[in-house]
C-alpha cells in the first residue's frame, strides 16, 4: 500500500521528529512504500494567494475559489500543489502528523490543505439534485483511501475527556476530521493522540511507540469513525440537516456520527 505522511513539525529532534521516523520505519518493514510531505524542510508556502496560479494577470482581481477552480482545470497551478494533489492521488492511505497548536493544525499545515484542496479537485464536484449535494462527506476524490491523524497536546488526557476544560478531543478535532477529511471523502480512522508531552520518557515514549506501531499495523483493518455520509438519506437535502428522526433532540458534532 501506498502512504503519504504529511509532517508539520519545524524540529526534527523534537518528539514528533522521533515519532515520525518510527512511524515511517515500521510502516516500510510493513512492506508499504511511504512518501514524507515534511512541510517545513520544504519551505511549503503557507498562504493561498495570487501566486499560485502560473498565468496570474497583474491586475486582474483575485478571486480564490474561482482562480484556483481555474488554475487545477488548466493545468495552471503552481508546481508545488500539483505535486502535493499528485501523492494524494498516489495514496492508498494518507496521515497527517501534527502538535496540536492552539486548538488546531500549525499554520503550515493549514496552509497545505487550503492551497492542495483545489476547487474541483477537492470541492465544488459533482451533482447537485434534490437527492445528492455535490460529491462530499463521504463521497469525492479521496472515496477509498483512509486518513489518520498523529497529534501531540500539552493538555492532559483528562484535560480533553468528556467534561474537561478543553471541550473533548472528538470535538476539537472534528473540524478536521469531519471537515478536511471525511468531506472530500476520507474513510477516517481514530487519531492517535498522545497528551501530556511535557512529561514523555524513555519509558513512556516506548510506551507510545508501542501503541503507534499497532496502529499502523492496523491501517487496512481498523474501522473508520462513523461519520454519517450526506448523501445516502440521514440529511435532508438541500438543508443538509440532520431528519428529525435520526439522534432525535440531539445537536452538536457528535449527531454526526451513526
Ligand atoms: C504555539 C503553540 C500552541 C500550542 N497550543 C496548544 C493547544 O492548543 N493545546 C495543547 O494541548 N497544547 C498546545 N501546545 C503544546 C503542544 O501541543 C506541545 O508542545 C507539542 O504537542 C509537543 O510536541 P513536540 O513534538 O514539540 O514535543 P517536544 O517538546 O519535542 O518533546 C516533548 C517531550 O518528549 C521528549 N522526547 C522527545 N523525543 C523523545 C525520544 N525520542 N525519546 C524520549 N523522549 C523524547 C522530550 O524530551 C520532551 O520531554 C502548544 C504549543 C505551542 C508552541
Amino acid at each position: 500500500m501506498n502512504v503519504l505522511l504529511v509532517y508539520a513539525h519545524p524540529e526534527p529532534r523534537s518528539l514528533n521528529g522521533s515519532l515520525r521516523r518510527f512511524a515511517v520505519k515500521r510502516l516500510e518493514e510493513a512492506g508499504h512504500v511511504v512518501q514524507v510531505s515534511d512541510l517545513y524542510a520544504m519551505h511549503w508556502k503557507a498562504s493561498l494567494d495570487a501566486d499560485d496560479s502560473i498565468d496570474r494577470q497583474p491586475d486582474a482581481r483575485f478571486d480564490p475559489a474561482l482562480d484556483s477552480k481555474h488554475a487545477f482545470e488548466n493545468g495552471l497551478q503552481s508546481e508545488d500543489i500539483a505535486l502535493e494533489q499528485q501523492k494524494l492521488k498516489w495514496a492508498d492511505a494518507v496521515i497527517l502528523q501534527f502538535p496540536l497548536w492552539w486548538f488546531s493544525m500549525p499554520a503550515i499545515l493549514k496552509g497545505w490543505v487550503e492551497r492542495v484542496y483545489a476547487y474541483g479537485f477537492a470541492y465544488g464536484v459533482g451533482e447537485h439534485s434534490d437527492t445528492h449535494w455535490g460529491d462530499r462527506y463521504g463521497e469525492g476524490a479521496m472515496a477509498g483511501k483512509r486518513a489518520m491523524l498523529i497529534v501531540s497536546t500539552g493538555g492532559w488526557e483528562s484535560h480533553y475527556s468528556a467534561r474537561g476544560i478543553n471541550g473533548p478531543i472528538d470535538d476539537v478535532l472534528f473540524p478536521i476530521q469531519h471537515g478536511v477529511l471525511y468531506y472530500p471523502g476520507f474513510d477516517v480512522l481514530p487519531p492517535f493522540v498522545i497528551h501530556r508531552t511535557s512529561r514523555i520518557d524513555e519509558t513512556r515514549f516506548s510506551t507510545i511507540c508501542d501503541a503507534l506501531g499497532q496502529r499502523l499495523d492496523n491501517l487496512w483493518t481498523t474501522p473508520p469513525l462513523a461519520f454519517r455520509s450526506q448523501n445516502a438519506g440521514a440529511y435532508d437535502i438541500p438543508q443538509l440537516t440532520l431528519k428529525d428522526d435520526i439522534a432525535p433532540g440531539q445537536v452538536g458534532f457528535a449527531v454526526h456520527r451513526a
